[in-house]
């Protein structure tokens, strides 16, 4: 458990310090382009899972309950079958990408100001 806590830290360090700047200064890429991210909406997503609010939560980012999950497969994996979890970051990113053009092309008004 110590040494998964070890290849946790990190990342969860930066998904932390992302979030905390996400909320207070706003998304850079929206700031520089006019147009949302993949994980806008994701801080304010975990906010509204956190007050149960779970609609709202999903209207934010529709993928918000999914890295936790995928952190815990990933975990696991990486025990069963070193190398596999790499695969998972991959779907994992290309999930987030898939959804932020769906969400670009139907004006999803979190990623459209
Ligand atoms: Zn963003």
């Amino acid at each position: 458990m110590a040494k998964l806590w070890q290849r946790l830290w990190p990342w969860l360090t930066v998904a932390a310090a992302a979030a905390a700047l996400s909320l207070t200064l706003g998304c850079p890429v929206r700031q520089l382009t006019g147009l949302g991210c993949p994980l806008c909406g994701y801080s304010r997503a975990l906010l509204r899972a956190a007050a149960l609010d779970f609609p709202a939560a999903f209207r934010f980012h529709p993928l918000w309950p999914l890295p936790i999950p995928a952190l815990a497969l990933g975990a696991w994996l990486s025990r069963r079958r070193p190398g596999a979890e790499k695969w998972l970051l991959w779907g994992l990113l290309a999930l987030f990408l898939a959804v932020w053009l769906l969400r670009l092309l139907s004006g999803d008004p979190v990623i459209h100001p």
